[in-house]
């Protein structure tokens, strides 16, 4: 069945090892090469290379095909950081988590087999909009709060949540995409990664941090969405930092934003991480209860 070949590929695509183990062998099917592919247009280009609308030959199934330069990566130092991203995409299954099938590479190339998101990126819709309306903020926000349950409930921590790293589905469904900077954790982490602007205070000052980075950052994302830029915004970076550290959380007159919403924000972008509103404590605020989609999907 077409599909499932592809699913298939995902569980094959968690040994990322580069020596072929006698356990793919057995399997020499679920090894993907570029002609099994008929690659359609550029959907855009990464720091490591391009993406390009591709169809699997034998079952039609449209994805997106992620194409890294091996010296690309060499050169910046990623390829265990691609390794960890790929280990850990491609063995999450949720609506709203951009699926990874799987991963084949050559001589000069890696490529990533994604689910194609066919609304592509948030961001743009975004930039377009200016702001979200709080139906659709709630629903898109709310969407992402029951994902990353599902990813804190396998021990994974995404800390990378952004408009950047969100793409739309065909449905109008938001997927969170890029992995790059995910830990799958049972420990408390002490890494500095991620762009600062989402960053909590226990990152930005390097102290451990826990799942809890994923409530700081979905709180700077839901103000991001209703006021169109994010919450510590500041000309230098020097500035941005001190005002996560302080939490300088400030709601401005405009757009009109409903005392509900500000009220969740403040739950979220909370200093003590253990004081964060909790995820499933969120599903139940009263302004994602009024505003948010329960299908998760925002109809224009
Ligand atoms: P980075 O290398 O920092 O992750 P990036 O996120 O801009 O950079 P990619 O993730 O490589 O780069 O993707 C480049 C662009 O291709 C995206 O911005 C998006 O427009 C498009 N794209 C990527 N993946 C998909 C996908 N699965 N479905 C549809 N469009 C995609
Ligand atoms: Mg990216």
């Amino acid at each position: 069945m077409a599909t499932e070949t592809l699913a298939g590929a995902g569980a094959a695509g968690g040994d990322t090892n580069n020596k072929v183990s006698s356990e793919n062998c057995a399997e020499e099917k679920l090894r993907w090469t570029l002609s099994d592919f008929d690659i359609g247009k550029p959907l855009g280009r990464g720091k490591f290379g391009h993406v390009y609308l591709a169809r699997e030959k034998k079952s039609n199934h449209i994805v997106a095909l992620k194409v890294l330069f091996k010296s690309q990566l060499k050169q910046s130092q990623v390829e265990h950081q691609l390794r960890r991203e790929v280990e850990i995409q491609s063995h999450l299954r949720n609506p709203n988590i951009l699926r990874l099938y799987g991963y084949f590479y050559d001589q000069t190339r890696v490529y990533l087999i994604l689910e194609y998101a066919a609304k592509g990126e948030l961001y743009k819709e975004l930039q377009k909009c200016k702001y979200f309306s709080e139906k659709r903020a709630a629903t898109y926000v709310a969407s992402l709060a029951r994902a990353l349950i599902y990813c804190h409930g396998k021990h994974v921590i995404h800390r990378d949540i952004k408009p950047e790293n969100l793409l739309i589905g065909a449905q109008g469904e938001l997927k969170i995409a890029d992995f790059g900077w995910s830990v799958h954790t049972f420990n408390r982490r002490r890494t500095m990664c991620g762009t600062l602007d989402y960053l909590p205070p226990e990152m930005v000052e390097s102290v451990e941090h826990d799942a809890s980075v994923d409530i700081w950052s979905l709180g700077v994302l839901c103000y991001e969405f209703l006021y169109g830029m994010p919450p510590f915004e500041a000309k230098e970076h020097s500035d941005t930092y001190r005002r996560i550290v302080k939490v300088d959380l400030k709601f401005p007159p405009k757009p009109i934003v409903s005392a509900s919403a500000k009220d969740l924000i403040s739950q979220m972008l909370v200093k003590d991480s253990s004081l964060r509103l909790p995820l499933h404590k969120l599903l139940e605020h009263p302004w994602i209860v009024q505003n948010a989609d329960p299908s998760g999907i925002y109809r224009g």
